[in-house]
Order: structure tokens, then sequence, then C-alpha cells
């Protein structure tokens, strides 16, 4: 029977004096105080196989966090074998029972580990309390519940008649899926696995090796929540030789992966190589990051415009594959945006995300830092680069990358096509003397950038907004119109987009799910 559709998780507002940010202070002080020594989980035991490493908040070198271990191709190896060997029971689960696993633990997310998970991505990942709460626990209620509502809708049944009675059945994949997954968003590294396992699947978790705090969490809720062993098994590390060791396994049924477009290709690159020696087709899905892109039109509305600009490129340090990165803007309207802008970011607040009034804190660590800095240091020398806003950055006490802002003078610069996976915003601004400029801009959006991932456009004008969208229909997989591109809503506007971006399985919804799945019909005569 199918479940209703749940309606979202309610957003805390963690407020000063509630009894939520209370909460969350006590989880916050907990977590810093425990450094766990983090396993792999193989078939529900614990393994602290190979070196270790550690795990600090980006926003403090000084603060150690956990300490996790390098699975390598011998944890895998093992993880494999525990899916394996998992897989028939699992398989054997009534969907109902596998619900059960997942809504539980949407529950125990809803309650008493909400703060949990909250505390461990806001220290692990550097995310404010306001951005955790959003991105991390109540997308990830949204998945578990929204993921079981869609599953038990999927089986329509086909047409029967008398004497002849037809079933369709949603087998699990033969085999066992690899998830692997971001360090940007927690819910979307308890997503990937688990909406494999609900659909009767066992999986190899390869969490980012900068998300192991809140992996490690993610993990034992679903453990209290009553999932089997075996069915989901984490190896921590470096992703080459836990993908390598998948991707060479015949077993290898599928991978579920968020990440870069270059590792997704390599992964593709692997399955392809090996081809002929799985027992069934792997299933690829995918979501490989963006290049969002913003598009004003002459009629946009200027403050809403500004705004959704710097809450899109710079919430949780324009981390997420959604950030608004490039803007189009026409001449006519740019100086008052720009101004708007430049108020705004004047006010944004840098720092620990342990301080409520932050509303930004560091990059993930000294690689993007370093990458993030390149790009501004290669801006700053060009010509053609006008940067308006880059104060704050710092690498002394956290990988700090302040709010950047840049104009670029030629439509073609890479800064304008490459995903930067940082708080940096380039700005077109076009001329929109003339109508064709209008239309001129539009192919820019379109054409400048390899991604498809999310996009928005602002106008006031109606026809503008049809023809816009029209115009653009391969550029984004979301698109908002007068919204910023970030912070899709789990159930209302299913994430994903095709070109470099991914294979466009929407996640939390239908589509994604029935990837997990592999029908079987059964005709029976009388
Ligand atoms: N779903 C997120 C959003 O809409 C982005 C996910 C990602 O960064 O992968 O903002």
């Amino acid at each position: 029977t199918p479940s209703p559709l749940p309606i979202n998780e309610p957003v805390l507002s963690y407020a000063p004096g509630s009894a939520e940010r209370a909460k969350l202070k006590d989880a916050l002080g907990k977590l810093r105080g425990e450094q766990p020594d983090v396993p792999h989980v193989v078939g529900g035991r614990e393994l602290r196989d190979g070196a270790s490493f550690d795990v600090r908040a980006p926003h403090d070198h000084s603060l150690l966090l956990a300490r996790a271990h390098e699975g390598g191709h011998a944890v895998t190896e093992k993880a494999i074998e525990a899916a394996l060997a998992a897989a028939p029971a699992w398989a054997n689960t009534s969907f109902e029972e596998r619900a059960r696993v997942f809504t539980r633990a949407a529950e125990l997310l809803a309650g008493p580990w909400r703060q949990v998970i909250n505390a461990a991505t806001m220290l692990g990942q550097s995310k404010t309390a306001f951005q955790a709460e959003i991105d991390s626990a109540c997308e990830l209620i949204d998945f578990l519940r929204f993921n079981v509502a869609f599953a038990s809708r999927l089986a329509e049944q086909p047409v029967s008649s008398p004497g002849i009675l037809n079933t369709l059945e949603l087998r699990p994949l033969e085999g066992f899926v690899l998830a692997v997954t971001p360090f940007n968003f927690t819910a979307i590294a308890g997503n990937l696995p688990s909406s494999c396992a609900l659909m009767g699947n066992v999986v190899v978790w390869k969490p980012a090796e900068n998300q192991v705090l809140a992996a490690y969490h993610t993990m034992r809720l679903l453990e209290a929540a009553g999932l089997p062993p075996g069915v989901i098994n984490v190896v921590h590390g470096n992703g080459a030789p836990v993908a390598e060791t998948c991707l060479r396994h015949p077993s290898l049924a599928g991978v579920h992966f968020t990440g870069s477009t270059k590792v997704f290709q390599s992964i593709w690159r692997g399955v392809g190589e090996n081809i002929a020696n799985y027992k069934t087709y792997p299933r690829l899905v995918g979501e490989t990051g963006g290049k969002d892109f913003v598009f004003a039109h002459p009629s946009a509305e200027i403050e809403e415009l500004a705004v959704a600009l710097v809450r899109g490129a710079y919430e949780y340090q324009g981390q997420k594959c959604s950030a608004a990165s490039r803007a189009y803007i026409p001449r006519s309207i740019w100086p008052k945006v720009r101004d708007l802008m430049l108020d705004h970011i004047k006010q944004i607040r840098m720092g620990d995300v342990q301080d409520f009034r932050n509303f930004m804190g560091a990059v993930i660590n000294e690689r993007a830092f370093s990458r993030l800095a390149g790009w501004r240091d290669r801006l700053k020398s060009d010509p053609n680069a006008k940067i308006l806003a880059d104060d704050g950055w710092s690498r002394e006490n956290g990988w700090f990358c302040g709010p950047t802002l840049v104009e670029l003078a030629n439509p073609d610069h890479p800064v304008l096509a490459e995903e930067l996976f940082g708080p940096l915003l380039s700005v077109y601004v076009y001329d929109d003397a003339k109508p064709e400029g209008i239309d001129a801009a539009l192919d820019l959006v379109d054409r400048t950038s390899p991604y498809g991932l999310t996009g928005a456009v602002f106008a006031r004008d109606r026809v503008a907004v049809g023809h816009a969208v029209k115009r653009l229909r391969q550029a984004a997989g979301n698109i908002y119109i007068n919204d910023k591109p970030t912070g899709a809503v789990v159930g209302q506007q299913p994430f994903g987009g095709a070109r470099a971006s991914g294979t466009n399985d929407k996640a939390g919804s239908a589509y994604n799910l029935l990837r997990w799945a592999s029908p079987r019909v059964i005709k029976e005569t009388f």
C-alpha cells in the first residue's frame, strides 16, 4: 500500500535562548571532547585496519575531531564479501520491513540524533548551524521519509486478463552497489547508501575523507534504527583503491555517486574496462557538479536579485554543486545591483561556525583553499577582470576564503566556465540597450559552461521569463524563477542535472529509486 507523501521536516530556528540552540551547544561541546578513532564498518563489525589519518575542523587547525583509517584494497575486499553475504536475507526482507528501518532512522534524526548530526556537520565540514539544520538534519530526514513514500508507489502492476495474472516485482540488483559520497552535504552522504539499501540492495559506502565525523554518526544512527549487519558497509580513506577494488569485482551492480566530474568519469571508464567481467551491467548514477548561473532580465527586481546572488554564491562558502557561480546582469541595472551586493557583502561575518552570528565558515581543506587562492591571484593580475570584493582571506587559523566578487569583461573567461566550488562569483555585464542583447546573453548562459545543474532567471516580465526558460531548456536540471539556484527541497524540487553535471536521476525521487531496482515480470496462467 502506498504511504501518503510526508510533509517536509520543519526547520528549527536556533534563535538565541531557544531549546534547540542549547541542545546543539551541548552536542558541540560533547563532540569536541570525543575525538573518536573512527572505524570502518564491515558486516556490522568495527575494523580499524590501515594507516590512520587525522580529521580536523576546517575553521580551526588546532581542533582535532577524530582519527580514521585508510581502508584500501584489503578492507574493501572484506566489505564486498560482507555485503554479498548479507544480500540474500536482505532481498528476502519485505519492503515494509526495510522501510521501517529508514523510517525509524528519520524519527531518531528528527528527535534525539538531530543535534549530534548537526554538530558533527558543523565541526567537520565547517557549516553554520542554520545550513547544517537545513542541509543535514532536515534534508536527510526528508530523504529517508520521501524515499519510503515514493518507493511504496513504484511497483505499478501490469494489465492482467481472465486466466492470466501478470505481476511486476521490483528485485534488488544482483550484486552490490558502491556509494561514493561528498563532503558538502551530510544529507546526500546519508541518502546515497540508504536509498539503494531501501530498494533491497547491499552497499559498500565510501564517505569523503572530509566528512568522516558526520558519516560515522550517520552510520551509528542507521544501526540504532535497526539496519542489519552487512547491508551497508563503510570504508574510509582515499577513494582510488576502494573504487578500483569494487570496479574489478564481478558482482558490482551499480555506483551511486556524488562528487567531481573527473572522478565520475574515471569510474565510468573503469566500468568500461571491466565490462565483460560483470554478472550484470552496473547502473551508474552520478551527480557531478555545476557552474550554476543567474540570468537577470532588465525587468528584474533588484533587491531580490542582489540578495539571491549573495546567498546563492556565499552560503556554505559556495561549496554547493548548486551555488550561484556566474551571473549575467544587464548594464541598465548593474550599478544598483552591484552597490546593493557590496553592502550585503560588507556585512558578512566569517569565522568559527560555533559562533552563531557567523554567516560563513571555512572552505573544506588546504587543497580547496590553495585552488581558490590560485584563481584569485590569476584574476587579480588579469586586465579583463575587476575584483570588486575579496576581504577576509586568511589561512592562519583555518581555511578562510572571503566572499569574492569579480566582474569580467570577457564572456569566454574560464572563470565563467569552470566549477570553482568556493565563494567566488563572476559577473558578466551584458549590453541590453538593444533587444538582441538579451538573446545574446542567453546564448552565453547556454554555451559558456559544460555543466547543466541549476540556474536562476530573474524577471518581472512574464514573457521574458517564458522566453528565457525555453531558451535555456538544456542548461539546467533545476531552474528557479526569481529565486536563488540553491536549496532544493526533497519532495518539492527533485534535484539533478544533465550535461557534465550528471546522469540527472533526481535525488529523492522515483526516477532515482527505479535505478536501484531490476524489475521481473511473472506471467501466471490458470
Ligand atoms: N541539493 C543542493 C541544493 O539544491 C545541492 C546539492 C549539492 O551540492 O550536491 O542546493
